[in-house]
């Protein structure tokens, strides 16, 4: 494999930026040289990357995917190909998919369903988490033989759905005490659906069908008092690490921030739709357009008693919110949202975001939300480390992986414009968006795999990471 430099740029990490070149061999990286220390040490490489007036940062680690998801009788719509390469062209350089247990089925069997879809598809690295939708004696069995053996160490359970991966509360404690013992992260879904299915058939029932009323069935007081629950858990089985996933509401950032402030193993995520969109303007888009933006938990009001979007913003600042992930869920507009046409409780629940997850949060660096490192912190640095995967993930730096996105600040890109995009459906969530950066080469392992607006990766690049427990208690 090749010899590169990537010369003339500037290097940023979650502690800071500085000028300094990447010397890779192979998959991983070499050394980190003082500018044109590189050639006064005599230093050649097979490549040369020039990324002066550039970012150098770290691939971007997604935590949150759902690639190949079945939802009753469809699927979601990207393939682990699709999607990881959707995800290379948005600097994505790791995923961390959901693999998935339904009722009556096997854990073991899920995560073996997962490894076939995902291997020799993927152009660059990816991990799972497992979803645990049927919790008894053998799924906690399973569970600690995952952590052990699959390098699987963390574990996704919904308060929400209870026609389908809902776990009671009784179900949710015995996880979280296995995970006491075992060390994995519990990941929670924090709805609260028992009282949210109530509300949906009340609005049905008195005919309210549009896409807008998928919101205003979940109102944000229930996600903060499923996140309230799910701490309260997590406290009784021994503060067990719980990590709250894609984060929408006020309510339930202020339980996380409390929980913090008590010491408590809490961590929390956003998504880059909850930062962006509002219901006033996409979810009540007329002809049921608005359907494109249906997700769980729901797009919110601007007009909310809180201001959920400056709050997760704050969130992010005050590492309230540790990570932004996509939960990137893509469904077609044509023959699957419209499922939902006479019913909004039919609308298949995701949105398309993983390629654009980069671009859209350094867009809050531009607004002046985040700095610049706190940009890769949230994106890159963090997530790796609260998955297990520092530093071969997440860093710059000596005998880490060479995954890494050269940014250029200087150039712009608008979402999505005339099917612009490479995920694998008929719209975009953020179509129109201008973004002031650009992606401009990406490496994964030592692979260029985007550069000068083309794909150069290959199919069955991504290896499967196997995790280790979170870095930030382990
Ligand atoms: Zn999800």
């Amino acid at each position: 494999m090749a010899r590169i430099l990537i010369t003339n740029g500037t290097i940023v990490s979650p502690s800071g930026r500085y000028a300094s070149d990447v010397f890779i061999d192979g998959e991983t990286i070499q050394a980190i040289f003082q500018p044109g220390q590189a050639a006064s040490l005599g230093i050649v490489a097979d490549k040369v990357i020039d990324a002066t007036g550039k970012y150098v940062i770290p691939g971007g680690v997604d935590v949150h995917t759902h690639m190949e998801l079945p939802m009753g009788p469809i699927e979601a719509t990207d393939t682990f190909e699709t999607g990881s390469n959707a995800a290379a062209w948005g600097g994505i350089t790791t995923i961390v998919d959901m693999a998935l247990q339904r009722k009556g089925e096997n854990i073991q069997d899920g995560l073996a369903a997962w490894h076939q879809k995902a291997a020799g598809n993927c152009s660059i690295d990816y991990a799972f988490h497992q979803i645990m939708g049927d919790i008894h004696e053998q799924s906690l069995k399973d569970m600690t033989y995952l952590v052990e053996h699959e390098g699987v160490t963390s574990f996704k359970l919904f308060m929400a759905y209870p026609d389908t991966y809902y776990s009671d509360d009784g179900q949710i404690l015995r996880a979280m005490q296995e995970a006491s013992n075992n060390g994995a992260v519990i990941m929670m879904h924090a709805e609260n659906g028992m009282a949210i299915d109530v509300l949906v058939q009340q609005h049905l029932a008195r005919g309210e069908t549009d896409p807008v009323f998928h919101s205003i069935s979940r109102p944000s007081l229930l996600e903060g008092e499923a996140t309230h629950r799910a701490i309260v858990l997590s406290q009784v089985a021994g503060n067990v690490p719980l990590y709250i996933v894609h984060m929408s509401a006020s309510e339930a950032l202020n339980e996380v921030a409390r929980a913090q402030h008590e010491g408590l193993n809490v961590f929390a995520e956003t998504c880059p739709q909850y930062l962006y969109l509002t219901l006033e303007e996409h979810l009540s888009q007329p002809d049921f357009e608005g359907a494109k933006f249906v997700c769980s938990p729901p797009i919110r009001s601007r007009h909310d008693h809180h201001h959920h979007q400056s709050d997760l913003w704050k969130g992010l600042r005050m590492n309230e919110l540790a990570v932004v992930s996509t939960d990137h869920c893509p469904f077609c507009f044509k023959d699957q949202k419209t499922l939902g046409r006479n019913d909004f409780s039919k609308i298949p629940n995701g949105l398309p975001g993983v390629e654009h997850r980069m671009e859209l949060i350094y867009q809050g660096v531009v607004l002046g939300e985040l700095s610049l490192e706190r940009w890769v912190e949230t994106c890159c640095t963090t997530p790796a480390r609260m998955f297990g995967m520092y530093p071969k993930k997440g860093i710059i730096a000596p005998g880490a992986d060479a995954d890494i996105v050269v940014w250029d600040p200087h150039q712009k890109t608008t979402i999505g414009i005339n099917g612009k995009h490479h995920m694998n459906t008929d719209y975009s969530a953020f179509e129109g968006t201008v973004i002031d950066g650009k992606v401009d080469t990406v490496l994964s392992r030592g692979m260029v795999v985007v550069e000068n607006d083309t794909f150069t990766g290959r199919k069955g690049h991504g290896k499967y990471v196997k995790r280790d427990l979170c870095q930030y208690l382990h």
